[in-house]
């Protein structure tokens, strides 16, 4: 697989799955902080409607021990004693009747539903009865003497009246309503005793609430969230009993209540039984319900479970539409990602892959190409390394050739030294010969001027001859060196004045910035050698009134010395052979190609370096490098 294609793969393994999770991290983060805001919401709703449950509850409560408190029910009391020891009815009678009749007209705004307010007498029998709403001022029913309106409607009810605490408010369930009769039906709410108790006689005011104003509160109060308010009854002695009171859903009001049928209360009356008030999941995620329990009687073991169902499908789309804008937002960075990490790999792997190209090119031999901008340091590091490795490895095998030349060189320097050596002693004698007998054959009197002429040739070629055979006598004596520490600018100086001659016949300019004193090991006779055979050469190379440049310097432990004349330089065809032994470019007896051999050899066995090339600005430099011994002195 290539560099680029694991690069984006792993870009895909690191983000995308991250962004995954992320994403269904961010969208369950998202439903639990909804799902606690209505929890709050609707959990504050459940204490609101409470609160208002009970302040209405609480107004009845007032009401009946108001009225229980009030003379008028107390006179009619006193006055009832009166008609049922005489047995006739009497005026007393009639005006607390009177006065009754007109309580229950002032109450009329208070009770603004139907109701029905009884007064029982200790037997349990109804003597007075007032219903509200239903008729526009409320009636008195009852007849005289002693008129009974009803009679005990269940036997035992005056006992279990009898029981009640006299003077406070009880509630029972009175069981003499005609609604009470119907099939399924049953009122909601008990009824309010309050039992009238005096030292003579008992009387009970029993109020009735059909549950209307506890309805209207209900229609009321909004449903927040589109929730749906229930109100079950629940007897913990009987729970079998419990009782829709209230339910939006199966359109169950107070006034009109029925039994428990509907699915799932019976889950919500088990949660309840556990813990009173809190919250149950439905199964499937359909919703949920949250419930608070309320004691609306004082005086009884019933309680109401006011709860509200909550609807989640809206949630669920809410969440969806959640989920579903996440997982765009994901994909269109994941796409965006992909684009960048396909740019980015690219990127990265081009400069390795042209490095690999570059080194498989160069293994073949092939030219390099240029390095691409990497984007991480250890890629530039590694290009780095890698043009640093084969400019060492071009270097060290442009060395070895060098040596291996050099190698060739000597081994041709030595086989021609040795016969050279012997070809100059053999041919010394007979040129010093001739030079002794020339000269002799001058002292010669009456010799012809011509004679003459042709002697001084002989005389002339034969001392051209012997400097011939000391040049060939000087490359043969290469080796024997007698080395001492010398001062290189010295050896300059020493050997400038010795080509004084020459350079003032080409009228030449010779600058020597030769100012610190590098002391070299060497021998002088010989680097004296290798210096004339340089500056002659620069000499002869430049041109009439040119100028010649030597500057001495320190390079890394080495006396640095360039001669740089302004000659046309090296030729290129003679570049290859400068330093063979008789290779020469001067005119037939100018010169015998044993210089720069001669030079080298000295330089190379005094442990330095020879060199030879061509100025950028023109003209030659010949430059010597040997081993420093110290720097002296300034000059
Ligand atoms: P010779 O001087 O007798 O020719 P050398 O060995 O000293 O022998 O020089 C060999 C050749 O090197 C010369 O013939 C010449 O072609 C070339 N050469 C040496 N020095 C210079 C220079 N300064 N400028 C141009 N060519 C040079």
């Amino acid at each position: 697989m290539k560099l680029r294609h694991h690069l984006l793969l792993w870009f895909v393994v690191v983000s995308v799955l991250p962004l995954i999770l992320l994403l269904f991290m961010a969208n369950h983060y998202d439903r639990q902080q909804y799902l606690n805001e209505i929890d709050q919401e609707l959990h504050g709703e459940l204490d609101r409607l409470i609160a208002s449950l009970e302040q209405q509850l609480a107004r009845h409560r007032n009401l009946v021990a108001s009225l229980g408190r009030s003379p008028a029910i107390d006179a009619f009391g006193r006055a009832l004693q009166e008609v049922s020891q005489q047995g006739s009815l009497t005026w007393q009678y009639s005006h607390a009747r009177r006065q009754l009749e007109q309580l229950f007209v002032d109450l009329q705004p208070l009770i603004p539903e139907r109701a029905v307010i009884r007064l029982l007498d200790s037997n349990g029998n109804t003597v007075i009865k007032a219903q509200f709403v239903e008729t526009a001022s409320p009636t008195l029913e009852s007849l005289p003497p002693y008129p009974l309106y009803e009679l005990e409607p269940e036997a035992g009810l005056s006992k279990q009246l009898q029981a009640l605490p006299p003077n406070d408010i009880s509630y029972i369930r009175y069981p003499g309503h005609p609604a009470d009769s119907a099939p399924n039906g049953r009122r909601t709410l008990l009824d309010a005793v309050w039992p009238v108790q005096t030292p003579d006689w008992r009387l009970y005011l029993l109020f009735s609430s059909m549950g209307e104003r506890l309805d209207k509160l209900m229609a009321l109060t909004p449903r927040l969230r589109g929730g749906e308010i229930t109100v079950v009854e629940y007897d913990a002695t009987r729970p079998e009993q419990s009782r829709i009171l209230f339910s939006d859903r199966g359109g169950v009001r107070f006034s009109n209540s029925q039994p428990v049928q509907m699915q799932p209360l019976p889950g919500l009356i088990k949660a309840y039984e556990t813990q009173p008030s809190g919250l149950l999941e439905m199964p499937q995620g359909q919703g949920r319900w949250y419930y608070q329990d309320y004691y609306p009687y004082p005086d009884r073991l019933i309680s109401w479970i006011v709860a509200i169902r909550l609807d989640l499908t809206e949630l669920s789309s809410r969440n969806q539409a959640t989920f579903y804008g996440l997982l765009g937002l994901g994909a269109f960075n994941l796409l965006l990602g992909l684009l960048l990490a396909g740019y980015a790999s690219r990127r990265l792997a081009q400069p390795i892959v042209r490095l690999a190209q570059n080194m498989r090119d160069y293994a073949q031999g092939k030219p390099l190409q240029a390095d691409m901008d990497s984007l991480s340091s250890e890629v530039g590091q590694l290009q780095a390394s890698f043009r640093h490795m084969t400019q060492t490895l071009e270097d060290s095998q442009r060395e070895q050739a060098r040596a291996e030349k050099q190698l060739v060189l000597s081994a041709k320097l030595a086989s021609i030294g040795e016969m050279a050596a012997g070809i100059g002693h053999e041919l010394n004698n007979p040129l010093t010969n001739i030079l002794t007998l020339g000269k002799l054959a001058k002292r010669t009197a009456d010799i012809s001027p011509d004679l003459n002429n042709d002697i001084d040739e002989i005389i002339d070629e034969a001392r051209r001859a012997s400097r011939i055979v000391r040049g060939i006598l000087d490359f043969a004596r290469q080796g024997n060196l007698e080395v001492q520490q010398l001062l290189l600018c010295d050896a300059v100086g020493q050997a400038l004045e010795r080509v004084e001659r020459q350079a003032y016949a080409k009228q030449l300019d010779i600058q020597a910035d030769c100012h610190r004193r590098f002391s070299v090991s060497a021998d002088p006779f010989q680097l004296r050698q290798v210096l004339l055979n340089l500056l002659e050469n620069a000499i002869y190379a430049s041109p009439a009134k040119g100028r010649i440049t030597i500057v001495g310097s320190e390079q890394d432990d080495m006396a640095v010395l360039r001669i740089h004349d302004e000659g046309a330089g090296i030729e290129t065809a003679a570049s290859e052979r400068l330093f063979e032994p008789f290779f020469t470019t001067k005119k037939v007896g100018e010169g015998s190609g044993l210089g720069l051999s001669i030079s080298l050899g000295i330089v190379e066995m005094h442990g330095g370096r020879l060199n030879l090339y061509n100025h950028p600005q023109g003209g030659c430099v010949a430059e010597v490098r040997l081993p420093l011994c110290e720097a002296v002195e300034h000059a």
